[in-house]
């Protein structure tokens, strides 16, 4: 089994899925569990992770995620993606909401202030080459801390880590997938 799937329930799955074809694999859109155990990397894309987690437990997909991410399932999550696979939210909803929380990393939900709630900026990924990537950040969280086992891929300028990956656990903060730039899809191909 060699096959990707783009985790389609809410958020900007159809960017991932252009992105994906444009480079010549064959995404799946996964929805239900066993969409899900037809594949063995997946990216979770970004939204409202409050919409997305709520339809993930309504769909029995929570347990089979937390019992393969990160082991035989690759697992990439962008924004609202990263959100749902760190093992700590900061700034939840109130009341809680339902995330995978796998990976060893603290995330602040909404962390950039209003006027910087959306913006463009370059970001270095040594992992990637020498070239910047474009970061599109959209009401992105931050991710506060990361545990001994997770590897820095990226950082604001300031010092926020925005881009982390730990085995076949990968997050970034910002959006890839609206850029023309695939260096990112491509690498998670490969982890
Ligand atoms: N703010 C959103 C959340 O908390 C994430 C935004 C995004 O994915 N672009 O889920």
């Amino acid at each position: 089994m060699a096959s990707i799937g783009v985790l389609a329930l809410q958020g900007d799955f159809h960017e991932h899925l252009a992105v994906l074809r444009r480079i010549g694999a064959a995404p799946h859109e996964v929805r239900l569990p066993h969409q899900l155990a037809a594949v063995d990397r997946l990216i979770i894309p970004g939204g409202e992770s409050t919409t997305i987690g709520r339809l993930l437990s309504r769909y029995q997909m929570l347990e089979p995620l937390r019992a393969r991410a990160g082991h035989d399932l690759a697992v990439w999550g962008t924004c609202a993606g990263a959100i749902l696979l760190a093992r700590e939210v900061l700034d939840m909803k109130a009341g809680g909401q339902p995330t995978i929380g796998v990976m060893d990393i603290t995330v602040r939900r909404n962390a950039y202030g209003s006027q910087l709630e959306s913006f463009e900026t370059p970001l270095a990924i040594p992992t990637l080459g020498p070239e910047p990537l474009a970061g599109v950040f959209i009401r992105a969280p931050e991710i506060v801390s990361v545990g001994r086992q997770v590897e820095v891929l990226a950082r604001l300028p300031g010092g926020a880590v925005v881009a982390a990956r730990q085995g076949r656990l990968l997050v970034t903060t910002f959006h890839p997938e609206l850029t023309d730039d695939d260096r990112l899809h491509r690498y998670f191909l490969e982890l």
